[in-house]
Formats: structure tokens, sequence, C-alpha cells
């Protein structure tokens, strides 16, 4: 049962085959059985789960129907769930218990899905490799001493070990995408404004986006259409309407224009991973695409200028976190900045100390021109190449990653060797462009993926070409030994 996917559960709960609350049953079972080697769950939540279960088969006996109803999914520990734990990998927060259910939660609940419970992840969704958190690394099911990436690290194991079919993630500037690569996941990062923010705790409120990670694309538009839509709470939501993505996924291929900027195979790129995505290429051009070479002249400064505004942003973001009003507190402070600084300093961890430092520099006065603001020229520009770049092709393709899922603790020591690994996902978040990633073969039996990005709203359009991609390959079908 734990191998199929949301399509096939779907029909399965549909046909009478099975039970939402048997096919929890099965998968709470297997998460108590096989998660302890991987760590990607922060909480359970098996009596929500078992009664979101009872209600959707009570609901699919009185005749209702839909894709979501009564399929489990879990959700990265970053959307607030109406009293249950909401920690963003954090001692900040491991006493946090969210007064309100954000609107991806809300939604999907609505939509009859079933809430396993809160995946892992980086503390306050900062890493590529899901080692900053306050409850340990996850490891990665297609082998144990790789780290699984991330922010989104133990949604990503969890949905490739067959721990469940889906599960919601995030991503600021590859969180969903670099996961889903390592992991031989399909993952898609929608639009900024398409998924909205209200109750997703912010790192970097102009960067992030909520979005699907699952096996395939014709799960990911299932999850996304559950997610996506205006939301009057979330002041960057934008007013468009969501198109009916599953019933996109099966357009033709043919005369698609898919380029391949040139600046993405230079050094830096592992050469079998680039040998794999050529054969993607490949792929795509027996179903019809013409393929165009492309040039994104201003990638080279992305990763600067990101690591500039997305600690900035966080620095202020972050500085709700007080010990006042709720979240981690020190014991017994001596007055005011005491309980601050005692407070911050414990409930944070490394890397989000270093990102608050980091922000807080490049903010402030002496300094707001000469970083920040030359930060933002440069999203500008980078933005300026794609829309270039969306006037000649459709589609633009290439490596997710320059290398695949390195050794837990390889890049401990020196993290601008973790923020170089960032160098083809992060300039989508700055222009704010929907991104997905989709399997395209294995080194060294790890994962490939290979990166779709779409003008703005086309989700649909990545997910149609990633699904007729995988009705013609069968990468994404692979199942990590022991899994
Ligand atoms: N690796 C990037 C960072 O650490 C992206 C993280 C994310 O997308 N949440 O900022």
């Amino acid at each position: 049962m734990h191998h199929m996917t949301l399509a096939e559960i779907a029909r399965g709960l549909a046909d009478k085959k099975f039970s939402s609350e048997e096919l929890t049953q099965v998968l709470l079972a297997r998460i108590a059985q096989l998660d302890p080697q991987l760590n990607s769950f922060i909480s359970l939540t098996p009596e929500l789960a078992l009664s979101q279960a009872k209600a959707a088969d009570a609901r699919r006996a009185n005749g209702e129907n839909g894709a979501l109803l009564g399929a489990p999914i879990a959700h990265k520990d970053l959307f607030c769930t109406l009293g249950i734990r909401t920690s963003c990998g954090s001692k900040m927060l491991d006493n946090f218990k969210a007064p309100y259910d954000a609107t991806v939660v809300a939604k999907l609940a609505a939509a009859g899905a079933v809430t396993l419970g809160k995946t892992n992840m980086d503390e306050f969704a900062m890493g590529s490799a899901n080692e900053s958190s306050y409850y340990g690394a996850v490891k990665n099911p297609w082998n144990l001493e790789h780290v699984p990436g991330g922010s989104s690290g133990g949604s990503a194991a969890a949905v490739a070990a067959r721990l469940l079919p889906a599960a919601t993630a995030t991503d600021t500037g590859g969180s969903i995408r670099q996961p889903a690569a390592f992991t031989n996941l399909t993952g898609l990062k929608p639009t900024y404004g398409r998924v909205s923010r209200w109750g997703m705790i912010a790192y970097a409120s102009s960067l992030d986006q909520g979005g699907p990670l699952a096996r395939t694309a014709e799960d990911c538009a299932i999850l996304l259409q559950g997610m996506a839509g205006f939301d009057p709470n979330d002041s960057t939501s934008i007013d468009e309407p969501v198109p009916d993505y599953s019933a996109g996924l099966n357009g033709s291929l043919q005369g698609l224009r898919i380029g391949v900027p040139k600046e993405y195979f230079g050094a830096g790129l592992d050469p079998r991973i680039a040998d794999l995505i050529h054969n993607s290429i490949k792929e795509l051009e027996k179903l019809g695409a013409v393929i165009k070479e492309i040039s994104l002249p201003n990638m080279q400064h992305a990763i600067p200028a990101y690591y500039v505004i997305a600690p900035a942003e966080a620095s202020s973001n972050l500085s709700r976190f007080d010990g006042v009003r709720f979240g981690h507190r020190c014991e017994n402070p001596e007055n005011l900045i005491d309980l601050y600084k005692r407070s911050r300093g414990e409930g944070f961890g490394a890397e989000v100390q270093r990102r608050i430092m980091v922000g807080a520099y490049a903010l402030s006065a002496g300094y707001y021109d000469a970083y920040y603001l030359k930060a933002q020229k440069i999203r500008r520009l980078v933005k300026n190449d794609f829309m270039a770049a969306f006037n000649e092709v459709d589609i633009i393709l290439g490596p997710t990653t320059p290398n695949p899922a390195w050794k837990l603790g390889a890049k401990n020591s020196d993290p601008v060797a973790a923020y170089l690994e960032d160098v083809y996902t992060i300039t989508a978040n700055l222009a704010g462009l929907p991104g997905l990633s989709m399997p395209a073969g294995f080194v060294d039996g790890l994962p490939v993926g290979v990166q779709l990005l779409a003008p703005y709203f086309q989700e649909g359009r990545l997910l149609n070409v990633a699904h007729q991609y995988q009705l013609n390959t069968d990468w994404h079908t692979r199942t990590p030994t022991g899994f």
C-alpha cells in the first residue's frame, strides 16, 4: 500500500479498495518502524490523522469525491498547525503550539487531506543539508551516510522512503527543488504569491514560497491544486485564477522551446550530472521539444546577492523571537537586555545566529548602500535576464544542483561551500519565478535532478513537461533499497 502515489490512492479510495483509515494505519505503522533510521519527522499526529481519515471516509460514503479526500500527507514544521507544536526546527520554538492553522494547512484539511505529522527541517529553513535542525540531522534514504538536502529534508526523506505519498515544503533559495533532486522526487516551487504565506513562519519574506514535494508531477499537480490560490490574509498573495493542473498534464510538447543557459555548464558542475542533463534534453527532443542555447549573464552574481538579501530579511523577521511573547525564554533574567540576549543566544543555533549577524550588518546605516541596495540591484538584473530569455523560449532547463548529495558533516566547517551548492536554484527565488525539479538519473547510487523554470504563473507548463517526461522515463519510479 505504501508504494501508491496520490493519484493511485485517490483511485483506490474512489473504488472502495481500501479506506483512508486503513491506509493511515498502514503508514503510521511504517513510520514507527522505519523513521528512526531517517529522523524525518519532528512530531507525529496519529490521533489527528485517524480522526481526519475517518471524517474523509464518512464524506466519501456520502458521495463526495476529490483527489485529496482521505490522502495522507505531512507538513513541513514551519506551517502553523492549531494546537500542535510548530517548531521550525528550532529550540526557540520547541515549546510553541500554534494558535491557528496556516492557510495551506487549512485548505488541505478542508480538501480532506490527512495530516500524519510535522516534518524535520533546517532550523528556520536555513540550510541545504537538513543538518542544522535542533532535532538532529535527517538521513537520505538512498544512502544513510548522506544528507537528504534542505531545508525541507524531512519532507523529502519521508516521501522518498515511501513513508507517505507527498508532503508540503517551502523554498526560499531551493529548499523544495534541491531536496527533491537529492532524494529522487519531483518538487515544485510556485510563482511568488501563488501559494499563501499566511501562517508559514517567515525566513526571507520576499523569497519564501510553499509548494509540493511528491514522487511524480501528477502528484505535485494534485497537491498544488489544494495549496494554491488567493488569500486576503497574505498581502503578497496574488488574485489570479488557479488553473486545473491535472487537466493540463497531457498537453503535447511538440514545438516547445526549451532554453539551455550556457552558464549552467561551467566549472563546478559534476560532469556526470552534465551528461544526465544532456540525456534528459534528448528525451524531451524526442517528444517534440526544440532546444535553444540561451544566456543568463548575471547568474554569477546571484549567490552573493541572495546571501545578503535572505539574511537581511531573516534578521528582521527573527527579531520577534525575544523571549517575551512566545518561544524560548532564559531562566532568571536579570533585566530586559539580559532576557533578550540569553533567550536568543540559547534558543537559536549557530547557522541562524550567523545569518542574523550577517543580515543586521548588511542593513546597518554605514553598509546598507554597499550591500543591501547593491544586492537589490543585482536581483533586478537577474530578473531582467530571465525576462529576456523568456521572450525566446517557453522553458529553461538545467541541473538542479552542481553535485549529488554530500556526506553528512562534509560541509559543516565551511558554510560558504554549502551556499555555493545553491547556484542553480536561487535565481528563481530572486526573480519570483516558478521552478520544478524532477528525477534525471543517478551518480554513484545517488539521485540527480533536472530543473525546469517557466514564466510567472506557468506552473501548469512545468507540470505538463515533467509529466510527459515521466511517461517516457522511469527514474522517478526507482525506490531506495530498504524502503
Ligand atoms: N540553502 C538556502 C539557504 O540556506 C535555501 C534555503 C531555503 O530555500 N529555505 O538560504
